[in-house]
Parts: structure tokens; sequence; C-alpha cells
């Protein structure tokens, strides 16, 4: 079912369509205070949204040196039950305000379903190549479940990482 989705991104405008939720992945396990959640949205202009969410629980003291120059904390009174301390800094909220790290969205639109496999592959850390994660691997093909001509793309995508292209 079609809704309105808005993605905030940080230092741009905020991008908004019409669309629904075709496939969702999530990297989150117990006790770990930092994850990666992948989205695919199909807007109701039939194009594609791939969103990657960098999602952080982790909480600290305002001094704590982790956090040096990060202008992307948010200070709060209390922090929530299910956020994990830093365990550099050791916050403790009875005595002072602490600083939580927040997610981080990353917003591309794909106009067919070939851009959409090019939006979801990240450049190697060393090599600089573009490459399909086993997460953004395993996000397309769910979203194949949905829209079949996904995976098309994603075997052609293979076939000419294969070949070198
Ligand atoms: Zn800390």
């Amino acid at each position: 079912m079609n809704t309105e989705i808005t993605i905030e991104l940080r230092n741009r405008s905020p991008m908004k369509f019409t669309g629904e939720e075709i496939a969702f992945v999530s990297t989150q396990r117990e006790d770990e205070p930092r994850w990666t959640e992948m989205r695919i949205y199909r807007t109701a202009a039939g194009a594609y949204v791939f969103r990657r969410t960098g999602r952080s629980v982790m909480y600290h003291r305002p001094a704590c040196g982790r956090i040096f120059g990060r202008m992307d904390m948010t200070m709060v009174d209390e922090p929530d039950e299910d956020w994990i301390p830093c365990d550099e800094c050791l916050p403790d909220s009875d005595d002072e305000a602490v600083m939580l790290e927040s997610d981080k969205e990353h917003a591309r639109m794909a106009a067919d379903v070939r851009q959409l496999v090019y939006a979801v592959q990240q450049r190697h850390r060393d090599t600089h190549e573009l490459t399909l994660t086993p997460l953004g691997r395993q996000l397309l093909e769910t979203a194949a479940e949905t829209d079949p001509r996904i995976i098309d793309a994603v075997r052609e995508r293979m076939l000419a990482a294969a070949n070198g292209e």
C-alpha cells in the first residue's frame, strides 16, 4: 500500500515520495550499539528508492574523546532503557546529560531496476570497486519476491562484474 514517505537527510532537504517499502534487512544484534538497516521502496510513479541507515543507540559523556568534534550528537537528560553506554567514557546519567549518537541516513532514487542495483552497491574500502555486499544482495533478493525484475538486474550485474565490467 502506498503511503507518504519522508527521509530526513543530513545537510540536505528531506527526500519525499509516495510509495511502499518492498524490502528491509538489518544487521541488528542484541547488545550491539550500532547496526545497519537497508530498505527498498517502490514509488507510486514506478521508480525505486534505496535507503541505508546507520543506526546507533550508543551514548557518551559530553567530554568523551571518542565523540570529540562530532556535530551529529544529540544531548539528552535521560538515556532510554535500550540505549548502550560507551565503554570508554562510561556515562553516568545520574550526574549529567548524555550525548546520543545520531542515525546516518543515505538515500538514492533509482529510475529502474538496473539503477537500483547500482545504488545498492558499495565502494570497496581498499579496491574502491563497486561491489554488492552480502547484505545488499539479501536486500535485493527480498525485494525481488515482490518485484521479480530486480533479480534479473542482479544477475545481469553479477555477470558483468564477473567479466570485469
Ligand atoms: Zn564515550
